[in-house]
C-alpha cells in the first residue's frame, strides 16, 4: 500500500486501538470459556449430568458491564475515549471499570504504530503485528489468571513456522531448532528448580511460549530472550514487591516477561542481536 505516512500512521494506530479493544474481550472471556470446557469434561468423566449454560464465546453475549451486566452502548465502547468519557465508570451502575481496558487498547495502538514504522504496510508487518498482539493477550491473561492457554501459545508457534517459511525460508531450520530448544531449555530449568527447591517456578505454558518465540526468531535469539525476560523479571519483580508489600512471596507469572522480551526482540531484534553478538565476542 502506498499511503502517505500522515495518513498511514494515524490509521494504523486507530486499527491497533480497535484490535486492542477486541483483545480485551479475549482476555476477559477466554479463561472463562476454558474453565467451562474443563468443567464440562470433568462432569462427563464423572458421569454427572450435563450443565446447561447460556452460550458464551468471543461473540456472544454482547459486551456488557462486568458489575451490572447492562449492555455497553457503542459510543461508550470506542477505544480509550469511551473509558475516559465515563471517567472509568459504568454509565448504568457507576461501578469502576478497570483501567486494564484502555491500557490494553493503548498498547494495541502503540504496537501497531511500531510495527508499521518498522515494517511498513506489508504482509510481513501484518504477521509481526499478529504475533505482538497475541503476546499482549497472553501477558494480560497470565497476569490475571496465571494461565497461558494452549489455544494462544500453540497457534503462535505454528504461525511462527509459517512466518519463516513465507518470509525467510532459509531461517526455517533455525526456527524449528528454536522451537524445540525453547521448550527444552525452560523444561530443564523447571525440573532442575523443582528437584533442588521442591517448588514449581514456572508452568508448561511458559515452555510453549518460549518455543513459539524460538520459532518466530530462530534459536540464535533464545539466549537474548532469556536474558531480557529474566533481567526484566528480576528488576520488575523486586520493584513490585517493594511497592506492594502484600505481594511479597506471591507467585509471579513469567509469561508477561517472556512477552516483553518477545516484543523487544521482534521489533528491535536485529540491532540488539548485533550488540549482543559483539558483546559475547562474535
Ligand atoms: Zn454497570
Amino acid at each position: 500500500m502506498d499511503l502517505p505516512p500522515t495518513l498511514l500512521y494515524p490509521l494504523t494506530t486507530f486499527i491497533g486501538l480497535c484490535l486492542g479493544s477486541f483483545l480485551n474481550v479475549v482476555i476477559a472471556r477466554l479463561p472463562v470459556m476454558l474453565m467451562r470446557g474443563w468443567r464440562a469434561e470433568a462432569r462427563e468423566a464423572l458421569e454427572l449430568p450435563e450443565e446447561h449454560n447460556e452460550p458464551f464465546n468471543l461473540l456472544t453475549p454482547r459486551s456488557m458491564c462486568p458489575a451490572c451486566e447492562a449492555p455497553i452502548a457503542w459510543h461508550d465502547n470506542i477505544p480509550v475515549i469511551g473509558w475516559l468519557k465515563r471517567h472509568g465508570r459504568c454509565a448504568n451502575c457507576n461501578a469502576r471499570i478497570s483501567p486494564q481496558y484502555p491500557l490494553v487498547e493503548l498498547a494495541g495502538g502503540a504496537l501497531a504504530l511500531a510495527v508499521v514504522a518498522l515494517f511498513g504496510a506489508t504482509w510481513q508487518g501484518l504477521f509481526v503485528l499478529g504475533a505482538c498482539l497475541a503476546l499482549l493477550a497472553m501477558a494480560v491473561v497470565d497476569l490475571r489468571t496465571q494461565l497461558l492457554p494452549d489455544s494462544l501459545t500453540l497457534p503462535l508457534l505454528w504461525a511462527g513456522l509459517l512466518y519463516q517459511l513465507l518470509f525467510q525460508p532459509l531461517m526455517l531450520p533455525s526456527a524449528v531448532i528454536g522451537a524445540m530448544a525453547g521448550y527444552l531449555v525452560l523444561w530443564g530449568f523447571y525440573w532442575a528448580f523443582k528437584l533442588i527447591t521442591g517448588k514449581e517456578g514456572m508452568g508448561y505454558g511458559d515452555f510453549k511460549l518460549l518455543a513459539a518465540l524460538g520459532a518466530w526468531m530462530g534459536w540464535q535469539t533464545l539466549p537474548l530472550l532469556l536474558i531480557l525476560s529474566a533481567g526484566v523479571g528480576a528488576v520488575l519483580g523486586i520493584l513490585i514487591q517493594l511497592a506492594v508489600p502484600r505481594l511479597r512471596g506471591a507467585p509471579m507469572p513469567f509469561g508477561p516477561y517472556l512477552a516483553l522480551a518477545g516484543w523487544i526482540t521482534l521489533l528491535a531484534g536485529e540491532p540488539l542481536m548485533g550488540h549482543y553478538l559483539a558483546l559475547v565476542g562474535f
